[in-house]
């Protein structure tokens, strides 16, 4: 089910498309189905069913051009009335032993994922389907099988119960496939600065403090980096606030080059970043940290021709055990406050004078 697969990395519009280009598939195969229904019901002896198959093929192609259109819901409805008077006109002629009205129960589900039609009236609809598929049993239950290829009755039964079911299935693992792509979505959307795509302060914390927990119980090291673009007020003063955006963003691509794929790197404030490297002391940490420095220091800015740099300053302290997340921020904070007294553009690893040890024996 590639199509389906599909639908977990796309967004909400293409879901919609998507869903479509898989009742499109369904309706192709439909009008398929019809137009050999044509000779079949003609080979059987059953000519008005034939001729009522010519109108179906008719009313297949014409949703399934309707669908081409974008009118989607339009479509579906036109599959809806041709599957319900099909079913009545094939089951009042050659009975329920054939198994043609299964088809209700699977175009009643179809009308549950047509999110354009409101969902009082989606019911009402499928309701209705259903209802008719029971009224069919009520009415045509003693309508005996007078044709040819007697034998084969049970045989076409299980076949239709088989590809009425198929689209059950289908339609049923899309509104499956759509709820979980919701879900990410709106985690995304709560979890994630939307214009550098990186974790959001508020979502970071809880992330950090889980980070840090699992780095006490397997014994490793964590450093915590707050890093912040450099005289950014001028750069946006003089080349505009979108130009300042897109800087912005092409900082949290290298920041995010440059991290490992548990460490955690938040956009904390305006041009401010916080980087988490999990499983890295101060010294790694440093030399990682530099590294990610000259990369931005490089980047050039300048979209045609010349050159336009931006730097950006550090502050790195490695979480001491017993430390609360505050106080290790305020002292990454005091070292980047460092790098920008000497001179900007560089790294400053915070010099702690507190023991923190000592500190939770005293309480
Ligand atoms: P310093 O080197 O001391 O950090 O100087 P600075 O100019 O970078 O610092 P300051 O705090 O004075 O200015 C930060 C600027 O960042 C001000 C604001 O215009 C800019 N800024 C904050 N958020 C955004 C944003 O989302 N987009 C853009 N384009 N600019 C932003
Ligand atoms: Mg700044
Ligand atoms: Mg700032």
């Amino acid at each position: 089910m590639p199509a389906l697969m599909q639908i977990k990395h796309q967004n909400l519009d293409d879901v919609e498309t998507i869903k479509f280009q898989i009742i499109q598939r369904v309706a192709y195969f439909a009008l398929a189905i019809h137009v050999a229904l044509i000779f079949i019901f003609y080979h059987l002896g059953a000519s008005m069913l034939a001729l009522a198959n010519i109108f179906s093929v008719f009313a297949w192609a014409s949703g399934i051009n309707l669908i081409n259109k974008g009118r989607h819901s339009l479509a579906l409805k036109v599959f809806s009335i041709e599957v319900l008077l099909h079913s009545i006109l094939v089951c009042a002629t050659l009975g329920l032993e054939l198994g043609f009205q299964f088809y209700l129960w699977t175009i009643s589900c179809l009308l549950l994922v047509d999110y354009q039609l409101k969902l009082k009236h989606a019911f009402i609809y499928s309701l209705m389907l259903i209802f008719t598929f029971a009224a069919l049993y009520l009415f045509f239950s003693d309508v005996v099988y007078s044709y040819a290829y007697k034998d084969f009755l049970l045989y076409i039964n299980m076949l239709n119960i088989v590809i009425a079911g198929l689209p059950m299935v289908y339609a049923i693992g899309l509104i499956r496939e759509i709820s979980i792509s919701q879900r990410i979505a709106l985690t995304d959307m709560a979890a994630k600065d939307h214009l550098t795509k990186l974790y959001n302060r508020r979502f970071a914390k809880k992330l950090i403090l889980a980070a840090q927990q699992k780095s006490v119980f397997t014994n490793t090291n964590l450093c915590l980096v707050m890093a912040d673009i450099d005289f950014f007020k001028h750069f946006n003063d003089t080349y505009g606030h979108d130009k300042g955006d897109a800087i912005l963003v092409r900082v949290a691509n290298v920041i995010n080059q440059h991290i490992a794929e548990q460490d955690i790197a938040v956009r904390w404030g305006g041009e401010e970043f916080l980087i988490v490297l999990t499983n890295t002391n101060e010294q790694n940490a440093f030399t990682r940290i530099e590294r990610m420095r000259d990369n931005i220091a490089a980047l050039n800015c300048a979209e045609q021709g010349g050159n336009l740099n931006i730097t950006m300053s550090f502050g790195l302290i490695q979480w001491q055990s017993n430390a609360s997340l505050e106080e290790m921020l305020q002292q990454a904070d005091a070292a980047l406050y460092k790098s920008k007294e000497n001179g900007r553009n560089q790294t400053t690893i915070a010099t702690t004078e507190t023991d923190y040890t000592a500190e939770l024996k005293s309480i």
